[in-house]
Order: C-alpha cells, then sequence, then structure tokens
C-alpha cells in the first residue's frame, strides 16, 4: 500500500473505516508490542478489538460470534473459488506439495528447531496450526505425510 493513510502520529497505515468481513474498523487504539490494535465494530452489534495482521489476512473477520459463517474479505473474496473451508486449495494440491520449499530439511513443512533439538512437522489447514515434534528428519517427514492426509485429504 504505497498510498496508504497513515494514522496521525504513528507510522500505523489507517484503516478506519475499512471493512474485514463482518468488522468495521471503528478507531485507533495504539501500538502493542509490533502491533497495532484497532476498535471494530462487528455487524452482530459487539465492539471488539483486533490487530492490524489479523484483520488483513482475514484471520478476524467478526468478534468472534461468526467463526462457523465463511470468512469474507477482500483479499479472499477474489480468490474464493480456491479456498474451500479457509484453506487455499491451491496449497494443498499435491503439485504444490513436492514443491521443496527453503528449509532445512528439503521438504515443505518439515524444519528443524535448533532451541529443542527436535524436527517438526507442521501443517496449516483451516486457519489452525499442527505441529509434532520428533526426534529424527525420517520420522518428522512420516508425521508431516499422516498430517496432509489427516487433514488435507478430507478437503481434495
Ligand atoms: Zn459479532
Amino acid at each position: 500500500m504505497p498510498n496508504a493513510k497513515k494514522v496521525a502520529g504513528s507510522n500505523a497505515v489507517d484503516l478506519t473505516g475499512m471493512r474485514f468481513g463482518y468488522a468495521e474498523v471503528i478507531s485507533y487504539i495504539g501500538k502493542v508490542g509490533e502491533s497495532n490494535l484497532w476498535r471494530c465494530h462487528c455487524d452482530c452489534g459487539k465492539d471488539f478489538i483486533a490487530k492490524t495482521g489479523d484483520l488483513r489476512s482475514g484471520r478476524v473477520t467478526s468478534c468472534g460470534c461468526s467463526k462457523a459463517r465463511k470468512p469474507y474479505t477482500k483479499q479472499i473474496a477474489n480468490f474464493a473459488w480456491r479456498f474451500k473451508k479457509r484453506t487455499d486449495l491451491l496449497r494443498i494440491s499435491k503439485k504444490f506439495i513436492t514443491v521443496n520449499k527453503n528449509s532445512k530439511s528439503g521438504k515443505r513443512g518439515v524444519f528443524y528447531v535448533a532451541k529443542s533439538q527436535l524436527w517438526c512437522a507442521k501443517l496449516v489447514c483451516q486457519g489452525r496450526e499442527h505441529r509434532i515434534m520428533c526426534a529424527s528428519l525420517e520420522s518428522a517427514i512420516r508425521a508431516r505425510k499422516r498430517l496432509e492426509k489427516k487433514y488435507f485429504k478430507p478437503l481434495r
């Protein structure tokens, strides 16, 4: 957003008046840590507070009353055809999964956690993150496969 309006006296991009799903941004609250917080008004009548990142990413589209309802954000609406139950079908297609991303393991969704000296199999599905910690790379790859089977397969 190069021409985005900023909140006066802050470097936060002004979201006031913008709509994210069922929520309308009412006013800027302030910065907590790295996050800018906003007072929002939900279509159901409740006010609530949300972070910029959560609004923009589509993680938050209401006060929480509409978790079961389909999320609606501008970005998601534009790509609605490829979403099912909040999951980007393009990302879980076989082709995409086998692409090696820049993780240390060379396997998508498997990476090494130096702090705990364990391998982690991670999968994000429908906005929820699932992690399995493993002692070896091989078992983490197997764990990731199990996660794909459990969470992605029913969606395909
Ligand atoms: Zn609500």
